[in-house]
């Protein structure tokens, strides 16, 4: 179907004209992700149809191993896994996980095999498709952020995931960076800042400096077990004391939410249950204080005092609790920085930077290369050739020399990490000069070069300086997915759309409606006593009918009645996000996501 625009005489727009470029932000977390857009000095988080903006991290699976959203079977928090080997993660006991290409971890999920890094892509291709619908357009460019201790593997495996979900990565940036971009902190002359960053499962502590245009990250810390899920076991805990016969699995849910709700009142309650804030300050004072002990510890490995931070930011959707507030009011007598959504923040500093990005503003943000990069020496120990928080894009060279007559080769090691010895580090590649004239040994010069581009990946060329031998490798960590299996997974996407179009799109179609028919039932029965009787009835009779066309399993009879639902559904949204609003919930207006992509 083709729609014309019509003008006003002397309005139309010059062909091209609104098609600049969009970027988008995404923060790719542990538990939840979200996908972002500046435009002309606004930034608004991207929601679904029905004002969420959160997606959470989570892929579902049926019990072939194919994506569903209604399988039974499920991954979360898979940036756990993201760029570590399969000796790395194989104990961990709630997957079955496999070693799959070299060193790589694989989970098993029914009769199929899944990598960290197509899992992540898949969590990515969610955010796109929820980005495109929401702007009408097709988006590829985009600035992902990363934990600022990301090593080159972790911040690669990334990158991959973002190439198989069909994105084009104009940077990856660092998410404690992106929260102070949001609060524009980057755009003052110059500061230190505490990010304290507590999610749903991990607690990252980073101090940045900001000088002369570069933000330096001075020193990071944290726990990675250590979230807002531990808030919620002791909340169960107590529960389970109180409750009989109430389920650990279901006892986590509930506590969840008293603890979501404990943030706005003075109590929570769930049957015989009551949860006040006293007692749950009493409960996870310790949680609270480990907290402040890595603060108080990052604070000393920057060497800085107390005195010369100027301000906290507050990141994470643990942040909103009460108590972690006052514990840091308590500590800490400086600016919280906390009137932005701590959930949103960091999607939205990468929005930011990717504006500036396809701007090419010249307000470009510097970063910190986050580990020392080196090479293994005699006896295992490191030389460190690129030291932690050098800016980067940067480039340094080292010379050596060969240590026997007539040495025709020399291997490089290549290590990632701040401990002596390279066994502790973490291996980048092994390559090899070879090829070197035949010299007494002390006689050649040989080079190495290392160049670290704006996303702290590294490419690393040696030579000889005599003569012309001359070697270049783009680091590909030792394990990793190699670039030939990345080639392959996306090759396989691509050839089994066409070897099996119409069944993928049955599939697609169905699910799209399953989605549907799964959302519209959740809205509905939330708001089922401000419907109107005719809206519900309407609203049945979409159900049902759509219901019928997914049994008898035709792709254009899905379709049809999807499209004969739409009206429906759009009295049902408007009306949601109605009551969302005046229920001072979050949430952006669709209009508004229009006016932002215009
Ligand atoms: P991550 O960065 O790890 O993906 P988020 O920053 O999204 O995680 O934080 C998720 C955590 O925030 C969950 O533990 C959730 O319970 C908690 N959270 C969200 N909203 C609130 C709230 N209103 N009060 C307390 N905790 C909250
Ligand atoms: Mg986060």
């Amino acid at each position: 179907m083709n729609l014309y625009d019509i003008y006003e005489p002397g309005q139309t727009p010059l062909p091209h004209q609104n098609d600049d470029i969009l970027a988008l932000g995404i923060d790719l977390g542990t538990t939840n992700s979200l996908i972002a857009l500046a435009k002309d000095g606004k930034v608004e988080v991207i929601c679904d149809e029905f004002g969420n903006s959160i997606l959470p991290s989570i892929i579902h699976f049926n019990d072939n191993g194919d994506i569903d959203h209604y399988g039974k079977n499920s991954v979360s928090s898979i940036k756990r896994f993201i760029g570590k080997s399969y000796e790395e993660v194989k104990n961990s006991n709630i997957y079955n996980i496999i070693d799959c290409y070299e060193g790589n971890p694989g989970i098993k999920i029914g009769s199929k095999i899944y990598t960290p890094v197509e899992i992540s892509a898949e969590i990515l291709k969610q955010l796109k498709k929820r980005a495109e619908k929401a702007l009408g357009r097709e988006v590829s460019k985009v600035v992902i952020t990363v934990p600022a201790y990301f090593d080159d593997a972790k911040r690669l495996a990334t990158k991959d995931a973002a190439l198989l979900a069909g994105l084009d990565v104009l940077r990856l940036i660092n998410e404690p960076t992106a929260a102070a971009v949001a609060y524009g902190l980057d755009k003052k002359k110059q500061g230190q800042y505490l990010v304290y960053d507590l999610g749903g499962g991990t607690f990252d502590i980073s101090l940045l400096k900001m000088e002369n245009d570069i933000f330096q990250v001075v020193a990071t810390g944290g726990d990675s077990e250590l979230g807002g899920d531990d808030f919620d076991k002791l909340i169960a805990e107590e529960m389970l004391k109180t409750i009989d016969g109430l389920l650990y699995k279901e006892a986590l849910r509930i506590a969840r939410k008293l603890k979501e709700e404990l943030t706005d009142k003075e109590k929570a309650e769930y049957e015989n249950f009551t949860l006040t804030r006293e007692h749950f300050a009493s409960l996870t004072k310790d949680l609270v204080n480990k907290t402040i002990k890595l603060t108080n510890k990052v604070i000393n490995d920057s060497r800085l005092l107390p005195n010369e931070i100027n301000g906290i930011v507050l990141v994470g959707g643990s942040t909103r609790m009460p108590v972690i507030k006052e514990k840091l009011k308590d500590i800490f007598p400086i600016t919280i920085y906390d009137d932005l959504d701590p959930d949103k923040i960091v999607a939205e500093g990468a929005a930011i930077q990717a504006e500036s990005l396809i701007k090419g503003s010249n307000h470009l943000l510097v970063d910190v290369n986050p580990l020392s990069i080196g090479l293994e020496i005699m006896g295992g120990m490191v030389e460190k050739i690129i030291p932690r928080n050098s800016t980067i894009p940067a480039s340094f060279i080292q010379e050596f020399t060969t240590y026997q007559d007539g040495q025709s080769g020399m291997l490089f090691h290549i290590v990632q990490g701040e401990r002596e010895l390279a066994k502790d580090c973490r291996s980048l590649a092994k390559f090899e000069l070879k090829g070197i004239p035949s010299m007494k040994a002390g006689i050649p010069r040989i080079k190495i070069k290392f160049v670290i581009d704006a996303d702290g990946l590294l490419t690393i060329s040696a030579w000889e300086e005599t003569s012309s031998v001359r070697q270049t490798i783009h680091v590909q960590p030792s394990y990793g997915l190699p670039h030939e299996v990345i080639r392959t997974m996306l090759f396989d996407a691509i050839s089994h759309a066409e070897e099996d179009l119409n069944a993928r799109k049955l599939l697609e179609v169905k699910s799209e409606a399953e989605r549907l028919i799964y959302q519209v039932n959740q809205v509905k029965s939330e708001i089922e006593n401000y419907l109107e009787k005719d809206l519900k009835e309407e609203i049945s009779l979409g159900v049902d009918e759509l219901k019928r066309s997914l049994e008898l399993n035709k792709q254009d009879l899905i379709s049809t009645e999807m499209k004969k639902f739409e009206n429906t559904i759009e009295k049902l949204a408007e009306k949601h996000l109605e009551l969302k609003f005046s229920s001072k919930l979050q949430g952006i207006k669709i209009e508004d996501l229009e006016k932002l992509s215009k």
